[in-house]
């Protein structure tokens, strides 16, 4: 069984799109990852966050059930879980933030279970470069892999952090718009070129409902997304594509091109669920018929012969 160590938000999401809305709901970057990574059977998840004490008992029942690992995960008494809410308008590819109310979040330190210091896979998420750098520094084994997402936020206000922390890291995962702010550069082979520069081998560039693209050395491969005909939420998707990401690789073992090309497969496939629903509800039920079955229409996809 190899281990999968995740850090990231747990959170209530406030979401609204133009097929509906919700109240606070479970959300959070660090969930979404452990309950995509929970679709790979032999991979133990250990997910390191905070919450407060207003964090229901059933969403750490939902993430048990999932055999995700929850001891990394910090419960301040007196304190309030960190809330996200989010606007879509037609164009889901965009969304306002309507409120960050950090919370617990506001002092988060990370601590690293024992058992998960030693985890063949790290996957750092959405969170202060800083934060990351604090969870990474307690592994007490060399990872086979680590993998970084992260956002413009961070880009705007911690640029430093990020650079010296990308040094560190052998897969980022950013966004198109994103990979363009941290690299200068419009084009996004270019833009690759220059982040592998700062750091990671590895550069998965997410288009949203355009797909990914990875770049490795002189090296490209694009996943596509899965068009769907109704995308109903699309939060969660890049966290999941994430969880889909690493669990894949935490499962396989072996890290070459063929299997991180097939890992960024993975993540696509597994992000279509997300984004059929609101929040985590897709995703924390999907059967491993339909995740095998939607597989073959990622094949179907793209397969011709000249
Ligand atoms: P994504 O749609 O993949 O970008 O991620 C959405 C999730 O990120 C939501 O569930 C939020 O709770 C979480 N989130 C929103 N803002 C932040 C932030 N500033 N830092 C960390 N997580 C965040």
């Amino acid at each position: 069984m190899s281990k999968l160590l995740v850090i990231g938000t747990v959170a209530f999401d406030a979401i609204e799109t133009p097929f509906g809305k919700t109240d606070k709901i479970l959300g959070g970057a660090g969930t979404y990852i452990g309950l995509s990574a929970s679709n790979f059977k032999n991979v133990d998840t250990g997910l390191v966050s905070i919450v407060g004490n207003d964090f229901p008992q059933e969403y750490f029942d939902l993430l048990h059930g999932k055999n995700i690992n929850t001891e990394g995960i910090e419960v301040v008494k007196d304190g309030k879980t960190f809330f996200w809410s989010g606007k879509y308008h037609t164009n889901m590819n965009k969304r306002d933030t309507l409120v960050t109310e950090l919370n617990v979040l506001e002092h988060f330190s990370p601590v690293v279970p024992e058992k998960y210091k030693d985890a063949e896979i790290v996957m750092l998420g959405n969170l202060h470069p800083l934060v990351q750098n604090a969870g990474l520094e307690q592994m007490t084994t060399k990872p086979k892999m680590v993998v970084l997402d992260t956002m413009d936020f961070w880009m705007d206000i911690a640029l430093d952090d990020l650079k010296a922390l990308l040094k560190k890291v052998d897969v980022i995962t950013i966004n198109d718009e994103e990979a363009q702010q941290l690299s200068g550069e419009y084009s996004l082979v270019k833009a690759a070129k220059v982040i592998h520069e700062m750091g990671p081998k590895y550069v998965v560039i997410k288009k949203g409902e355009h797909g990914a693209l990875l770049f490795h050395e002189d090296k490209m491969f694009f996943a596509p997304a899965l068009p769907l005909a109704d995308v109903f939420d699309p939060t969660g998707a890049g966290d999941t594509f994430a969880g889909g990401f690493t669990g894949y690789l935490a499962q396989q073992g072996e890290l070459s091109f063929e299997n991180i090309k097939n890992a960024v497969i993975w993540g696509s496939n597994l992000a279509s669920f997300t984004v059929e629903e609101f929040g985590v509800k897709r995703i924390a039920e999907v059967a491993t018929e339909e995740v095998e079955q939607r597989l073959e229409k990622f094949k179907e996809l793209t397969k011709f012969s000249l």
